[in-house]
């Protein structure tokens, strides 16, 4: 059902020169720090990556990274859908010098001299930019009921009815006194 994990070892530099792309539908597994935070099965990480060298004869990688999956709602600790989706433009550069001189919105992929690349790693952390930090359903639509619920309706209303009233009878006040 899965295709197979991004290779974990990746010489970018000669990756670059030859042109990749990478179309994959990945077990969330592959991804470690995402999947600790998923819960159930139905977990996927869709890959849509290009890696090449561009007129300027920088090395890029350019693409799209969606996942879906289910966490634990922080309201209700029941699992909740979440779909994350990143888009992908990084050049590859081998030093802080070289990433400050990128251009315009261009985000650095900064590796060292001879280290090779962990791709699904280096996706990972695109998307793991993209997540919420709190995951929660919509607004009353927590399955079933919990003590920490909105108020109910009748509440919301009496307190909107206090607010509306307040003012002006503190407006009469001051007309009556100075009648
Ligand atoms: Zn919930």
């Amino acid at each position: 059902m899965f295709d197979e994990p991004l290779p974990k070892q990746v010489d970018l530099r000669k990756l670059a020169g030859r042109e990749a792309h990478f179309s994959a539908k990945l077990d969330i597994s592959v991804m470690q720090r995402i999947a600790e935070a998923a819960v159930g099965e139905n977990g996927f990480i869709d890959v849509d990556l290009h890696i090449g060298v561009d007129e300027y004869r920088d090395r890029y990688l350019k693409g799209s990274v969606h996942c879906e999956a289910e966490v634990i709602c922080q309201r209700c600790l029941q699992p909740v859908s979440v779909v994350v989706d990143a888009r992908i433009h990084l050049h590859v550069v081998w030093d802080e010098k070289q990433a400050q001189q990128l251009r315009g919105d261009i985000d650095p992929l900064i590796i060292g001299e001879d280290d090779l690349v962990d791709l699904n790693e280096v996706l990972e952390d695109e998307l793991l930019l993209s997540f919420p930090l709190v995951s929660h359903h919509e607004d009353g639509e927590c399955p079933g009921k919990h003590d920490y619920e909105l108020p109910s309706e009748e509440a919301s209303v009496e307190v909107v009815a206090e607010e509306k009233e307040n003012p002006f009878s503190v407006l009469a006040k001051l007309k009556v006194n100075k009648e």
